[in-house]
């Protein structure tokens, strides 16, 4: 295990008055130093959160545009996260690709224009259930890497994250079990390996997300390739999200 990261993903949750009351809470919890805490949060409440989260927690986007700026009315870019001191942003989550169809080819313009602006891509990918069942997934898998990631150059490349979130594990109570989850953390490794050599490929923090929970954190975060977890419901409790910190 390289860094050690424990991101939340809130979704289309929350009030702001709710969103306000959990990070003023979370933020007096106690955890690991070298634990890195992230929370994913809605738009309209990221500069707010951003202001009460202190220098311990990451407060990040869920999305941002594949434009710099202009006429696409509903959007918002990576330019404006930067000006609002974001400095992360969930891109290619599942979700996004499921019900907004976002292609691997717009997924490639999100990294560029998040990254052309100084902020950290959380990366999502990871397969469908069917995928998985027709035994296809490793290669579904590293297709979205190398069609949205692999045109980076190393400098580049090193400042992203990659979240693998199986698909038929997210918001199910199913878990991929931790053999399953280092199989494929390992596997990704070897496919940034074969572009970008060892050393970027050692330090690529890789999560897992997918129903992890403060019950099952332990056993997916001691697998060797597991970095930590992006976590979408159990982010949204304050004692079980503060558990989750605690189990690197
Ligand atoms: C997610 O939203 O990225 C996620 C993994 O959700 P959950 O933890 O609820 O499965």
């Amino acid at each position: 295990m390289g860094r050690k990261i424990a991101a939340g993903n809130w979704k289309m949750n929350l009030t702001l008055a709710e969103a306000e009351s959990f990070i003023s809470e979370f933020s007096t919890g106690d955890w690991p130093a070298d634990v890195e805490v992230i929370f994913a949060v809605p738009f309209p409440y990221l500069i707010s959160l951003n202001a009460l989260a202190g220098n311990r927690i990451t407060i990040a986007a869920q999305n941002c545009s594949d434009q710099t700026e202009g006429a696409f009315t509903g959007e918002v870019s990576a330019k404006m996260l930067d000006s609002a001191s974001i400095t992360t942003v969930i891109i290619g989550h599942s979700e996004r690709r499921m019900y907004y169809h976002e292609t691997h080819e717009i997924l490639k313009a999100k990294v560029d224009q998040a990254l052309a602006f100084g902020l950290t891509p959380v990366f999502c990918c990871g397969e469908p259930l069917e995928v998985r069942e027709a035994g296809t997934h490793r290669h579904l898998v590293s297709q979205q890497i190398e069609d949205s990631l692999f045109h980076l150059d190393s400098e580049a490349f090193r400042r992203l994250i990659i979240a693998y979130e199986p698909v038929w594990a997210i918001g199910t109570g199913v878990t991929a079990s931790p053999e399953q989850a280092q199989e494929m953390h390992a596997y990704i490794r070897g496919v940034v390996e074969s572009k970008y050599g060892s050393f970027i490929a050692k330090h690529l923090p890789i999560l897992y997300g997918g129903s992890v929970k403060a019950n099952n954190a332990k056993m997916l975060f001691a697998q060797e390739d597991v970095d930590g977890g992006l976590v979408g419901g159990a982010s949204l409790i304050t004692s079980e999200f503060l558990q989750i910190t605690n189990s690197f």
